[in-house]
C-alpha cells in the first residue's frame, strides 16, 4: 500500500548563523534562524515522510522546547524518522522537494545535497528529487528575508 505525504517549512534568514540546506553547509552572509540548525529543506522532507506515515509532524516529534535538539544537525531528525519507518515495516520509495530562495544560488549545491539526503534516507540519488527556484523578487522570500521548502514523500507500507 502506497502512501504520500506533503511537507512545507519556512525559516528566517538572519546574521550570525551558518546556512545549512539539505544537510550541507553553504557559504552565505546569513543563516537560517531556528532551534536546530534550521535546515528548512530537511524539515519539509521530514514532515512529508511523517505525513505519509500519518504520524504527526516534526514539531511533535522534535519540539523546539527540547534541549536535546538545540543546535543539532537536522540529519539527526532523518535518522530518527528512518527508525520510525523501520518500526512500521515501511519503505521510503522517493522524495521530491523544491526550495524557494532568492539567494544564495542553490544549483551548484544540488548534487551534493542529493547525495547527503539519499545517504541519510537510504535512497538512491534518482529517488531524491530536488529543485530550486527564486520567488521572482516578490514578497518576503523575494526580499531574501527567509527560505522556504516544500516536499512530498512516497512510502510503501505492508498491507
Ligand atoms: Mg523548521
Amino acid at each position: 500500500m502506497n502512501r504520500v505525504g506533503i511537507g512545507y517549512d519556512v525559516h528566517q534568514l538572519v546574521e550570525g548563523r551558518k546556512l545549512f540546506l539539505g544537510g550541507i553547509e553553504i557559504a552565505h552572509a546569513k543563516g537560517l534562524d531556528g532551534h536546530s540548525d534550521a535546515d528548512v529543506l530537511i524539515h519539509a522532507i521530514a514532515d512529508a515522510i511523517l505525513g505519509a506515515l500519518g504520524s504527526g509532524d516534526i514539531g511533535h516529534h522534535f519540539p523546539n522546547t527540547d534541549e536535546r535538539w538545540r543546535g543539532v544537525s537536522s540529519l539527526v531528525f532523518l535518522k530518527e524518522i528512518r527508525r520510525m519507518l523501520e518500526k512500521r515495516g515501511a519503505t521510503l520509495e522517493n522524495i521530491d522537494a523544491s526550495l524557494v530562495a532568492e539567494a544564495p544560488k542553490i544549483g551548484p549545491h544540488i548534487a551534493r545535497m542529493k547525495a547527503v539526503l539519499g545517504e541519510a534516507l537510504g535512497l538512491a540519488p534518482e529517488c531524491v528529487g530536488l529543485k530550486a527556484t527564486t520567488n521572482e523578487t516578490m514578497g518576503f522570500l523575494g526580499r531574501g528575508e527567509g527560505i522556504a521548502a516544500m516536499a512530498v514523500a512516497c512510502v510503501s507500507l505492508p498491507k
